[in-house]
């Protein structure tokens, strides 16, 4: 079984200072971790640490859903309209865009006797969820002239680099701000909690504040990888070695790589290459599709070069390696969100927690 390695203390810096740095700014963290299933350890370094509620945008199912949060954490996607009773069960506040979703959730949450919130989204111009700034004033109307009223209105929210690659500027943090006053001063609702989202956000906050409104940002990749999406920037004051994906190997051999007589696709339908070819020395490492993102792995091992990837091998080529490698020695590699991700939620990578420096001999 590979392995996801969380650096404790790492990952305690991190929220430390997003915690102290965005309260310099006048914002609560929601902590994404998108998994509902995700462990009590990692959740109670967040909110002890000072984030103020968690994001999670699957709704848990099946066997490996266990309830772990102090209180209902919050559901940062789209509700289905066929999930809505699982919402309100799980989750005290959700994402919405839709009236119909919101009348249902409004029906179910009645019918349940359980409280729940709906944050309307807005598109500021990075095209993927939420009602156009034009339409907000009359959809928060309606929202309001449901009867009888069992979700409560908690705000408006949006989202920058994600799908269009937006960027945030002058102009689309102001919509959130101007919305938020124009929903106050024509509508006479409270627009308690105005929320943008996500660690795109941490550069505009590098040079320039954010309008007085915005109290809020969700943090998912800054907080495991100290990396900022979008611009593919480092974040200067953040670990970016929290998380290590740790494989081992299964199997090693010299083999004649040269390309077949008639050669085909791949296990994953991508074109094979030879870049090297002769007598190879080759590892099969024990992860591939169904255990994280393997291309998003880079091998902190000189000279490994990842050569091919199937649902649970991957292939590399360690001809050029210093190192004599046996097999069940570790690998370990650095990732991207993508791969981050998919290793934290697969069942088949276990999370290790590391309080400190590692003692496995790593390569
Ligand atoms: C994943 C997600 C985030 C976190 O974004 P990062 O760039 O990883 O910080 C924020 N908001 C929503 C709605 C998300 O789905």
């Amino acid at each position: 079984m590979s392995q996801l390695l969380l650096n404790l203390d790492r990952l305690r810096h991190n929220i430390r200072f997003l915690s102290r740095y965005c309260r310099e700014h006048h914002l609560g963290i929601t902590g994404i971790i998108k998994d509902p299933c995700a462990d009590q350890k990692m959740i109670s370094q967040m909110l002890d640490l000072g984030f103020e509620n968690i994001g999670i945008s699957r709704v848990p199912d099946g066997p490996r859903a266990k309830p772990v949060f102090p209180r209902r954490p919050i559901y940062i996607a789209l509700p289905s309209i066929h999930q809505l009773p699982a919402i309100v069960q799980c989750f005290g506040t959700s994402f919405n865009s839709e009236l119909a979703v919101i009348q249902k959730l409004n029906q179910t949450a009645i019918a349940m006797n359980c409280p729940h919130s709906i944050l309307l989204m807005v598109d500021t111009g990075d095209l993927r969820e939420g009602v156009m700034p034009d339409q907000v004033l009359d959809t928060v109307r309606k929202i309001h002239q449901i009867k009888p009223r069992g979700i409560k209105f908690a705000g408006i929210g949006t989202n920058l680099g994600c799908c269009a690659g937006t960027v945030p500027d002058e102009y689309n943090l102001g919509i959130m701000a101007h919305l938020a006053d124009q929903i106050e001063s024509k509508l006479d609702i409270k627009v308690n909690t105005v929320s943008v989202g996500g660690s795109v956000l941490l550069k505009w906050m590098q040079h320039k504040r954010l309008p007085g409104r915005i109290n809020n940002i969700r943090l998912g990749e800054s907080v495991f990888l100290g990396t900022i999406p979008t611009i593919n920037q480092v974040h200067p004051n953040l670990d970016t070695r929290v998380v290590t994906f740790r494989s081992d190997i299964l199997e090693i051999k010299e083999k004649r790589v040269t390309p077949p007589q008639l050669c085909g696709k791949d296990a994953l339908g991508c074109q094979p290459r030879f870049p090297r070819r002769g007598l190879r020395k080759r590892a099969i490492l024990n992860f591939g599709i169904c255990d994280t993102y393997p291309s998003g792995l880079a091998p902190l091992i000189p000279g490994m070069e990842i050569v091919s990837v199937n649902s649970n091998y991957t292939l590399a080529d360690i001809t050029d390696c210093p190192h004599r490698f046996k097999v069940g020695d570790f690998v370990d590699f650095t990732m991207n969100y993508q791969a981050f991700l998919q290793s934290f939620i697969s069942p088949f990578t276990r999370i290790r927690y590391q309080e400190e420096t590692d003692s496995t001999p790593v390569l």
